[in-house]
């Protein structure tokens, strides 16, 4: 059983890094963000409560994140253990978590300011299936169309300059402080954001006791489920 926590700026590529982890070690990918995703695009009461929020790149307060995540692990699907996306991000989070689950290891990519906005700025979404795309590192195959299901590829509602800033902001003075205390803990494993995707997947197997070789140029990317 292997229970990680994937952390870093937004357009670090983390979504990316947790999915390759999962698929090859049979972990579930739980991508907070993800989940608030999916129940605004099927307009439920929770999607109609978050959708504000989201878009102003704003965090959603903490009862309502600290229930969805109680909610999808106590589903126990996990048999092999989970890689967590996007959870937690401040220091009320990071306590509840900590308190109530072990982790085994928490995965920290870097990535200057400079790069996460432009990668943001670049990043595309199938609005049918999920399925994310990059256009520095991970175009489709053609322009605008998703690879997997033909959908009409999109920009998320908060990859706004403004919304950029925020979450930015939200990362540096809210969640890399609770990166210093994980620390102290000896729980963090720091891995650089900056080379192409395969590279960053083998250095955080390296660094995590994983074996490197699983790592295959050609791994199939997954649409988002309802998680
Ligand atoms: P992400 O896909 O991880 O960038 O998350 C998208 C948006 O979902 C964030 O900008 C927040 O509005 C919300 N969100 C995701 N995870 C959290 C969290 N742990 N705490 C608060 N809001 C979150």
């Amino acid at each position: 059983m292997r229970k990680y926590i994937i952390m870093g700026p937004q357009g670090s590529g983390k979504g990316t890094q947790a999915k390759m982890l999962a698929k090859d070690f049979d972990l579930v990918h739980i991508s907070v963000g993800d989940i608030f995703r999916w129940h605004v695009q099927n307009r439920t009461k929770l999607g109609t409560k978050v959708q504000r929020y989201m878009k102003e790149g704003r965090l959603v307060p903490d009862e309502m994140v600290a229930d969805v995540v109680k909610t999808r692990l106590d589903i126990h699907d996990w048999r092999h253990g989970f890689v967590l996306d996007g959870f937690p991000r401040n220091g009320a989070q990071a306590e509840f978590f900590l308190e109530n689950y072990d982790i085994d290891a928490v995965i920290a990519i870097e990535l200057p300011e400079d790069a996460a906005i432009a990668r943001m700025q670049s990043r595309r979404l199938c609005s049918s299936c999920g399925l994310d795309y990059n256009l520095i590192q991970l175009r489709p195959q053609v322009a605008e169309v998703c690879d997997n299901c033909g959908g009409r590829l999109v920009t998320r509602p908060d990859d706004t300059p403004e919304a950029i800033r925020a979450r930015l902001r939200d990362y540096r003075e809210k969640t890399q402080p609770i990166l210093d205390l994980l620390r102290e803990k000896e729980l963090i494993v720091t891995v650089d954001g900056t080379p192409g995707p395969d590279i960053v997947q083998a250095e955080m197997r390296r660094r995590l006791g994983l074996a490197a070789e699983m790592v295959e140029e050609s791994a199939e990317r997954q649409p988002v489920g309802a998680a």
